[in-house]
């Protein structure tokens, strides 16, 4: 059960339970919402809790704005201080997934974006794990990434999730963790919530955000932390099916799933079969960075209380 008490709900922070719309609303029927996802780390040594790149992640939410004809009524600054006085009005004394949604709220029939009304929401519950396990079996997906000219992936779009959530769905019942889902060129592009990076001869591949991929915030870090931190070459390049196959490691990174090595593709040993040595070692460090305590980092996370 979610353990939240509040949601910013029309322009204010009111009880979770007043925080309710209409079966009428268009977002609810269309899908015609953008949204976020977002961390916040509780520090138990400080008593504090840090936002992870939430600069980041409102300025996203802006651009995904643009492309779906969204007016969202706040700057990135008040939509950062909303998310710290939820947080501070909630208490939480826990980890965090923190949700901001852009939707039309019209109780309207009528297929489009523009001439509608946009509403903004934003709540936030207890979080822990979102990928179980921290050695992952997966499959490649039968289905397809959507791609720019059918729905942005760049864009984090409400309704573009039924696309990741039949990925999902088909590696769950086959029993699999999680999907690699391959672009409409037979590319890789992602996960079905994560992005993906896989190693060989010590060096970092991803597919390049041209490839109809989410632009990831978990993965710019990954990559800037690879490089400054561990001394690794990334490279940005498209990345063959069967590469994964191949590949010394394979792991996925994003807010939800964080930093999570795969041992197994399409019942293929990812190197040795077990994970490591790059993949734990970033997911490690990842853990440190967003918990506020690598002082070169440390401006990435926004302290609530
Ligand atoms: N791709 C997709 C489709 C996602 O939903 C997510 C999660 N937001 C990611 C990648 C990872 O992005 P980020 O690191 O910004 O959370």
């Amino acid at each position: 059960m979610p353990n939240n008490q509040y949601a910013f709900f029309n322009g204010q922070i009111v009880p979770i339970d007043h925080a309710q719309v209409s079966v009428m609303t268009h977002a609810l029927n269309y899908g015609t919402g953008c949204f976020e996802g977002i961390r916040a780390y509780w520090n138990a040594e400080e008593e504090q809790l840090f936002i992870f790149k939430l600069r980041a992640h409102m300025e996203r939410l802006h651009r995904s704005c643009r492309i779906l004809y969204m007016q969202l009524p706040y700057s990135v600054d008040e939509l950062c201080q909303i998310t710290v006085d939820l947080l501070r009005k909630e208490g939480f004394r826990e980890d965090v997934y923190i949700r901001p949604l852009v939707y039309k709220s019209d109780p309207l029939i009528a297929v489009r974006l523009n001439d509608t009304t946009d509403s903004f929401t934003l709540w936030a519950v207890g979080f822990g794990q979102y990928l179980d396990s921290s050695a992952l079996r997966v499959c490649v997906s039968s289905w397809r990434r959507i791609e720019d000219n059918i729905i942005p992936s760049r864009a984090k779009v409400a309704g573009a999730y039924i696309n990741s959530a039949l990925a999902k769905t088909e590696a769950l019942l086959n029993g699999y963790d999680e999907a690699i889902v391959l672009g409409s060129d037979g590319h890789v592009a992602e996960a079905s919530a994560a992005n993906l990076f896989l190693v060989r001869n010590n060096t970092l591949i991803t597919p390049p955000i041209t490839s109809d991929v989410l632009e990831g915030i978990t993965r710019q870090v990954v990559i800037q932390l690879a490089h400054e931190r561990l001394g690794l070459h990334v490279v940005e390049r498209p990345i063959d099916r069967t590469e994964l196959y191949i590949a010394d490691e394979v792991f996925f990174c994003g807010t939800g799933a964080e930093v999570k090595p795969i041992i197994e593709i399409d019942h293929r040993k990812v190197g040795e079969g077990t994970p490591g040595p790059i993949a734990p070692l970033l997911a490690q460090l990842y853990r440190e960075v967003v918990h506020g305590k690598v002082a070169a980092y440390r401006e990435w996370c926004t302290p609530v209380y």
